[in-house]
Formats: structure tokens, C-alpha cells, sequence
């Protein structure tokens, strides 16, 4: 089976209210109805009724990056991505994955990340080795922030250092599984490297950098039953404890900045707050269009791999909405977010540890 009953029943019931067509990044990115959650349902009950193969639709399920702002407006409570994540199932079950997915999926297999690197700078090795020493926290990077934004790995590491936080950082860290989730959905090999992963962190808290790595430990382990041994916490949501208890001071600047919430956390998560709490204690906070909840997709550094000209697009349309409210910097908690927002050039791109350590007092 395609897709799964529930998602079939519901798709049968939709009101062509078209939120799913303005809403998705990638279908304003490309202009094309193709890539709205509405027309893709389409294309897959064609496959489902036999009147295309399977293969015709593999393409198409890639070019959705698993946002769900769709699935947030659909009217009818269908779930966009739940459908899309069975479809990239069932390709791999067939051996129909695209070339290009099956490259990265080999990445992942030789060497442990979806990008094929094998090695990080030098400037994160050393700062990772201060932190080679057990302790009750870890901090988690991630695939993204190690090998394609180092920089802000070695910032989220200088951050906690200012604010006096005992913690570990692993030299050669576990696959948290997102990007095989991303890639084949549910398959026994995400199951497997999820599971590798908890039993490798045994750590009382782990605090996820990346905000992909973040919904994977919070939400993707509870619902598979994975057990992690300590309690997961984000990033932003830890260094906003450490300014609530007091243990940090910041100094508000003149700055006046938009923030991108980054879906995993602020739709997945519902967490968007801390990142607001925190930078409004630094600078002045202006929303743009698409906030909190509702925000939209800067770039996603895995479809950049195989799409990169319309992930630039959708970086750009982001930085369109910033300068439309009249700020001239964004400030992000997402690596791949920062690093496709930083290649556009319109505007300045700064992480949330930057902004916080630059305003740390004391
Ligand atoms: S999940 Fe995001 S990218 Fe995919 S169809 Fe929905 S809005 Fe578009
Ligand atoms: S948002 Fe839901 S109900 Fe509206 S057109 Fe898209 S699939 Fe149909």
C-alpha cells in the first residue's frame, strides 16, 4: 500500500481551501502546483489507482522538505507529511529510490553523515577536545553544525563555556537518525540508528544544538519507544534556564533583528518562546511575516545536496521577509538555516549564541 488509509480517507475529503498551495516554501520557491501537499495527493492516487508507477511520483516526494506548514493549515487535519514520509518508505521497500537519495543514503552508510565528510576543522576538533571529559551534560552538535557549520558548533561550545556550564562533547558523535528519517521515513535502518544512537548518550542531560537532532530526541525517540537515558533539551531553551535562573547576564543593545524560528522547534516542538525571551534581552526583536508557529522554511542543507538552486530560492524569500519589516539582520537557532540564509547575502545572518555571548556580561 501507497499511502495509508487514514491518509487516503482524508485526502478523499479535502476542501480545496489551497492554504497547502500558499503556505509551501518549495511551491512558491518553484512556482509550480506540483509541489503543494494538494497536488502531490493528487499524483499519489494515481499511483495508488494504478494509473501511473510508483516511480513517476519519487521525485515529486522529494521536493517536499517535511516543513508540514501544510499540514498546520489543512483543513481537514490530513497530515501532508506523514503521507509523503510512507511514500519514501515505500520507494526504498521497491529499490525505486532516486540515484541521487540513494548517494546520500550510501553517505550515510560509509561514513556516518549524509554529506560523505570525513573530517571537521581544526578549530572545532580543538574546541571539542576541552570538553573530552565525562559529565553529567552533553552537548549534541549534530551532523550539520560539525561538518557544514563548524562555526557555529564552536560558538554554541564558546557560549556555554562563558556562561560556566560543566559539559561534554563527543569526538566522534552518533547519528541522531534525522537524516535517514528525512530520507526513508521509517525503515528498520532509522529505527536501527536511532536506537545506536540512545544507548551511546549516557549522559543525565543531553542538550540538543541542532534543532532537527532536537525534535528526533524529543519527539521521533517517544513515539518509535526509543529510550534515551537522559532528558533531552534544546539549545535555546537550556541557555534561556541559565537566564531565567540568573546564571547568565545579558546587556541589551541597539540592535534591531527578526528572528527564524525553525519549524522543528517552533511547529514541531511548540517551543518559540525561549529564543524570543533570550534575544529580546540582547537586541530588539521585530517579527516578520510567518512567525512562532506559523513560520516558513530558510533552507534545508540535506535537499541542498540535490536541489540547491531551489533551497536558494526559498533561502531568499526568508531574507525577502526580513527586509520587508525593516530589520537588517536575522538571527537563527538552525546551522542549516544560517548557512543557506549566510549564502544568500542580503542580510546579515547571526546565530543565537553570537548575539548571546556578544551581550554575556560579566
Ligand atoms: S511539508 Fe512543507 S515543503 Fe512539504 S508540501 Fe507541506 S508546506 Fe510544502
Ligand atoms: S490545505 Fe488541505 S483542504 Fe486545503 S487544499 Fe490543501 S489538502 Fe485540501
Amino acid at each position: 500500500m501507497l499511502i495509508s488509509n487514514k491518509s487516503k480517507e482524508i485526502i478523499d475529503s479535502c476542501r480545496f481551501c489551497w492554504m497547502c498551495r500558499h503556505i509551501c516554501p518549495i511551491g512558491n520557491a518553484t512556482g509550480q502546483e506540483r509541489n503543494t501537499a494538494r497536488a502531490r495527493a493528487l499524483s499519489l492516487s494515481l499511483v495508488e489507482r494504478g494509473a501511473e508507477p510508483l516511480s513517476e511520483a519519487a521525485d515529486n516526494v522529494y521536493e517536499c522538505a517535511l516543513c508540514g506548514a501544510c499540514t498546520k493549515e489543512c483543513a481537514t487535519g490530513w497530515d501532508p507529511v506523514q503521507s509523503t514520509r510512507e511514500v519514501r518508505l515505500e520507494l526504498a521497500m521497491n529499490g525505486e529510490t532516486p540515484d541521487y537519495i540513494n548517494k546520500l543514503l550510501d553517505n550515510i552508510e560509509k561514513t556516518g553523515n549524509v554529506y560523505g565528510k570525513t573530517d571537521y576543522s581544526d578549530e572545532l576538533k580543538e574546541a571539542v577536545r576541552r570538553h573530552s571529559a565525562k559529565t553529567d551534560t552533553l552537548l549534541f552538535l549534530g551532523k550539520d553544525a560539525v561538518y557544514m557549520a563548524p562555526e557555529c558548533a564552536v560558538g554554541a561550545i564558546k557560549l556555554l563555556e562563558a556562561a560556566g556550564v560543566e559539559f561534554t562533547v563527543l569526538e566522534n558523535e552518533p547519528d541522531s537518525g534525522f537524516a535517514m528519517n528525512f530520507l526513508v521515513g521509517a525503515a528498520e535502518e532509522t529505527k536501527a540508528a536511532m536506537t545506536a544512537c540512545a544507548e551511546a548518550l549516557d549522559f543525565g542531560t543531553i542538550i540538543a544544538y541542532d534543532p532537527a537532532d532536537a525534535k528526533t530526541f524529543i519527539r521521533d525517540y517517544k513515539e518509535w519507544d526509543i529510550p534515551l537515558k537522559g532528558k533531552a533539551v534544546t539549545f535555546t531553551a537550556f541557555v534561556g534556564e541559565l537566564l531565567e535562573k540568573g546564571s547568565i547576564k545579558l546587556k541589551k543593545g541597539d540592535m534591531v533583528c527578526t528572528v527564524q524560528d525553525n519549524y522543528n522547534l517552533s511547529r514541531e516542538l511548540e517551543e518559540y518562546l525561549p529564543i524570543r525571551n533570550v534575544i529580546s534581552s540582547c537586541a530588539n526583536v521585530k517579527e516578520m511575516l510567518l512567525y512562532n508557529k506559523d513560520t516558513m522554511l530558510a533552507g534545508n542543507l540535506i535537499m541542498n545536496e540535490y536541489m540547491p538552486e531551489i533551497i536558494k530560492t526559498v533561502a531568499h524569500d526568508r531574507v525577502v521577509n526580513a527586509l520587508n519589516v525593516g530589520v537588517g539582520v536575522i538571527v537563527t537557532e538552525s546551522p542549516a538555516e544560517y548557512k543557506m540564509l549566510a549564502a544568500d547575502g542580503g542580510i546579515e545572518v547571526r546565530t543565537f549564541e553570537e548575539v548571546v555571548s556578544e551581550c554575556l556580561q560579566g
